[in-house]
């Protein structure tokens, strides 16, 4: 009897055939090409809530019957390009996010399309070799040892979060791996100026510390304070409880604000520290040959992260981690069940496996992007966007500074922090901060659901402030411009709002 069948028959209702494919495909791209190139002159974003969204998607549960891929993916094209905040507007500014770069967007496509899983070489041989490539091109860029270790993660939380696991196994004086805390409760320490990110806090509750190990040194404007730094090591050494690791900032989130990393590196070195640098948004700019030996000296640290998906205008998610000895990121995250392939030495020539330098075990191809990103703009064409970025907020910056209804407070790598003051309200005066503080709030309220323009807020010294940070290469100085007439308009509008309802009398 004849068994076996000649042609595949099965049916799955997740398969597109070709036509298919390019049909849907086609129609994706032609209505993508035309959101990217109306997007810049429409709002920035619309107002909208939870409740006014929900209704738009559809079947609340989980239907039984599926639907055709073509009419779905029109679908959500329409509900997205609807109902979104376009960090790729020239007018946003908000937080550290960039206008990603369109090629990243194929980059995606064609990545899923392959599907390849870097979390082996095996499973992924061309793609393992572009990841390589990236993480080299992105040290080089940066200044830092191209010999290092690293890879790419979900963003600069998780590249932060490497940087520390790798540092606090390598300064655990006892087998961190086998014995955990459990067995001996030395009280590790974690040296990190107040202008640090938030990613440091959860590191400590995570990794079993405790956010009571973090000594917070305070900063003078904005940047730490080496010798408050100094002081504070001293006295734990002296308290018999063990110095660890110092997080250095390259580029604070609030204010750009970059720390003096020459001297920390310095005290890590005459301490025996591990010196961590957090570049997530500052790190690229040290490419620029007029970069401050300050934000330079990020190539003196263990270990480094940065966020692709900020200054180098990958679409999120990518982060970067980078160890100056990749074989101290190795021991960190390595083990070897039976199921994974032998374990090979770690040469250049070596295929990678990527899942013994990080916590995930199957991982996607954000490289991709990355890598394409980096050819299309080349070093000079990032340099160039990176300056750029920072003239456009010095423009900003001078233009706060010339408009007597404006104080600018802030000017660090591309950020400016400033604030409205009416000019019958003076700045200085105790009686009016809370009404200054009270003004911005609701000019920024107001223009983060009006749509004309993007910027978020940054708290200092007590006050209350509007802050723009552009990582955004189709920012332009018509854009820097509306910026300034936006606040003024909306400030005279809240200030002329707020001083009436205080003047009139109480019923
Ligand atoms: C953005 C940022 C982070 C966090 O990065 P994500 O990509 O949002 O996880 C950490 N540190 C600094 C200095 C940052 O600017």
């Amino acid at each position: 009897m004849k068994s076996g069948t000649t042609a595949r028959t099965r049916e799955s209702p997740l398969e597109l055939d070709a036509d298919e494919f390019r049909a849907i495909g086609h129609a994706l791209i032609d209505r993508l090409a035309e959101f990217l190139e109306t997007m810049p002159n429409g709002p920035v974003t619309h107002d909208a809530s939870p409740a006014s969204l929900r209704p738009l998607l559809g079947p609340a549960h989980l239907p039984d019957q599926g639907e055709p891929a073509d009419r779905l993916v029109a679908e959500a094209t329409e509900l997205l390009i609807e109902h979104s905040l376009f960090n790729g507007h020239p007018r946003f500014w908000g937080f550290i996010t960039s206008s990603a770069a369109p090629i990243g967007a194929l980059a995606d496509l064609l990545g899923a399309a392959i599907n390849p899983n870097l979390g082996g070489w095996i499973l992924a041989p061309i793609a393992s070799e572009i990841e390589r490539r990236t993480i080299r091109w992105i040290a080089e860029l940066t200044g830092f040892p191209t010999d290092c270790g690293g890879l790419l993660v979900s963003g600069g939380n998780m590249a932060n979060l490497i940087g520390f696991w790798v540092g606090r196994r390598v300064k655990t004086p006892w087998n961190l791996r086998e014995s955990g805390y459990d067995e001996r409760r030395v009280t590790a320490r974690v040296y990190a100026s107040r202008e640090t990110h938030t990613w440091v806090e959860k590191a400590v509750d995570l990794s079993g510390l405790g956010t009571n190990a973090i000594r917070w040194i305070e900063p003078r404007h904005q940047r730490m304070d080496p010798d408050a730094l100094r002081r504070q090591i001293e006295a734990d050494r002296h308290d018999g409880v063990l110095p660890m690791l110092v997080v250095g900032t390259a580029g604070t989130v609030s204010t750009g604000a970059i720390d003096p990393l020459p001297e920390i590196a310095q005290l890590c070195r005459e301490y025996g520290l591990w010196f961590h640098v957090d570049g997530a948004y500052g790190a690229p700019a040290a490419a620029l040959p007029e970069s401050p030996d300050d934000l330079k000296a990020l190539s003196m640290a263990d270990s480094l992260a940065i966020d692709p998906h900020k200054w180098l205008y990958a679409p999120l998610e990518a982060g970067c981690a980078l160890v100056r000895d990749p074989a101290l990121l190795r021991d960190t995250f390595s083990f070897h069940p039976p199921y994974y392939p032998d374990q090979q030495e770690a040469t250049d020539d070596a295929p990678i496996y990527y899942h013994e330098f990080g916590p995930q075990n199957s991982r996607g191809f954000r490289a991709l992007k990355v890598w394409l990103g980096l050819r299309q703009a080349g070093r000079d064409g990032l340099v160039t966007l990176i300056r750029d970025d920072i003239a456009l907020a010095h423009r900003m910056f001078a233009l706060v500074e010339d408009h007597d209804e404006l104080e600018a407070v802030t000017l660090g790598l591309s950020i400016a922090t400033f604030r409205y003051v009416p000019r019958d309200v003076s700045p200085d005066a105790e009686s009016s901060r809370d009404y200054l503080d009270a003004l911005n709030r609701e000019i920024l309220e107001r223009m983060q659901k009006g749509g004309e323009a993007f910027v978020s807020n940054a708290v200092i010294e007590g006050r209350y402030l509007l802050r723009a940070c552009i990582v955004n290469f189709r920012t332009d100085a018509i854009d820097v411009e509306a910026l300034i007439d936006l606040v003024v308009r909306l400030g005279r509008e809240v200030h002329s709002e707020l001083s009436q309802r205080q003047a009139a009398p109480v019923p």
